[in-house]
Formats: C-alpha cells, structure tokens, sequence
C-alpha cells in the first residue's frame, strides 16, 4: 500500500514532537528530584537522626564530630570513625569507646 508523502510528513513530525516531549518530561523529572533532595538536606541538615534536635559540633580525639544534646546520639562523616580509630591503633574499641564516654563527661 502506497503512502502519501503528507502522511509520512506528519509521522515524521509526529515522531520529533514525541521525542521532544519524552525529553521534557525525563528534564522536569530530574529538576524534581534534584529539587527534593535539596529540600531533605535543608530540613535535616546538622539535625539527630533520631529525636531530631540540633547537633553541636565537638572533638572526639582530635576528629570533629557532631554530637545529639537531646538524645547523646553521636554522628560521624564518611571516614570520620576510621580517623577516630587510627588516632587509637593500641586497642582501638576500647580507646574509642573511652573517648567517646569523655565527651559526655561519664
Ligand atoms: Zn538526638
């Protein structure tokens, strides 16, 4: 079956049309997110996973760590607790775990 050129004109322009939206579409999905994930940081951002009270900032053998006033909860970047460990290679856990209660004045 023969096709009139005007036919597959507009296929052709139909097809373009398509891909320009799928295109708009995956463009604004992406702002979305990007837009989420900007709004998360900044509600959570230096606040207690936990009970959700701001976290000071405070030294834990030498590392700079964020520590819960609410809860006592402790926070600690990537890498942070390697640091901590290091600084404690003699008996790591245990070093670690006295300097963690030093914070906290027990
Ligand atoms: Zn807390």
């Amino acid at each position: 079956m023969l096709q009139k050129p005007s036919e597959k004109e507009q296929e052709y322009f139909l097809q373009q049309e398509l891909a320009r939206l799928k295109e708009l579409r995956e463009q604004h999905r992406q702002k979305l997110e990007e837009e989420e994930r900007r709004r998360l940081k900044e509600m959570h951002f230096m606040h207690c996973p936990k009970c959700g009270q701001s976290m000071e900032v405070t030294q834990l053998q030498g590392v700079e760590v964020e520590v819960c006033p609410g809860c006592g909860g402790i926070f600690l970047d990537a890498g942070e607790l390697d640091k901590v460990l290091e600084e404690n290679r003699r008996g790591p856990f245990t070093q670690a775990l006295a300097a963690v209660r030093k914070v906290f004045g027990a």
